[in-house]
């Protein structure tokens, strides 16, 4: 993509931490944690290819098409409040996170066109007093200078383990052998895709969350946010 080639030498607005991974790591739940605790703000990019999968279906533009998509894309307001993920008004929160939403964001992911209309709204949310950015392409593409870039990582069968959990408590459908097959696919379809493919920044921490619990994974994190930006106004308080 031109931007990242044309970018050079500036600062952003304000701190940007990334946190990139596979599905299921936990990236989310750490993303939240850290910016509760920094008060700073969170962007899930994983909801903005969800929300152009969604959109392409729901309009009937074939997954397939890179020019039509990005050009679909480039037309939706996308909005987070709160907890809520609004799609030009409407309310997906629920919409999106279903494993057949997953597959057609990864399938919509490997537009170039896709990832050039997003790529401007993901830089434009860089806003005081911070960014905690979660994603794929975090901190090799979007936001190559942010001063600590996470990578998480955990074995498939885990990672399946939890997405599976997390469908069952937001009483989603899925079975767990399905979801395995197309968690590995879509991992699959991410890492080996041309643009944008996942993988760890060549600086990046990586913690691999297989055998840690949650509290655990933060406070390795935490310890990483003292040492790469030790202005951080990190709080004494506890991680919802
Ligand atoms: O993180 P989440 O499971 O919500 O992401 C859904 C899909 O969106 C991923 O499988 C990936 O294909 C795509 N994605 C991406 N780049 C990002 C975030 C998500 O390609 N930064």
């Amino acid at each position: 993509m031109s931007e990242q080639g044309e970018e050079q030498g500036n600062h952003y607005p304000a701190p940007v931490i990334t946190i990139d991974g596979p599905s299921g790591t936990g990236k989310g739940t750490i993303a939240e944690g850290l910016a509760k605790l920094l008060g700073w703000h969170l962007l899930d990019t994983g909801a903005l290819y969800r929300c152009v999968g969604l959109a392409a279906v729901r309009r009937g533009t074939p997954l397939d098409q890179g020019a039509a998509l990005g050009s679909l894309a480039a037309s939706l307001r996308i909005e987070f409040d709160a907890e809520r993920v609004l799609l030009d008004g409407d309310d997906v929160s629920t919409d999106i996170r279903t494993a057949a939403a997953g597959e057609h964001a990864s399938r919509v992911a490997q537009w170039p066109e896709v990832r050039r209309a997003l790529w401007r709204l993901q830089r434009d949310a860089v806003r005081p007093p911070g960014l905690i950015a979660d994603g794929r392409d975090m901190g090799t593409v979007v936001y190559p200078r942010a001063p600590l870039k996470v990578y998480l990582d955990a074995t498939p069968r885990v990672r399946a383990e939890r997405r599976h959990k997390q469908l069952k408590e937001k009483g989603m459908d899925a079975n767990f052998s399905d979801l395995e097959r197309e968690l590995a696919e879509r991992d699959r379809r991410d890492r080996e895709r041309a643009v944008s493919p996942l993988a760890p920044a060549e600086d990046a921490v990586v913690i691999d969350t297989s055998s840690i619990g949650v509290e655990a994974v933060l406070a390795r994190v935490v310890d990483e946010v003292r040492r790469a930006l030790p202005d951080a106004p990190l709080s004494t308080e506890p991680a919802a």
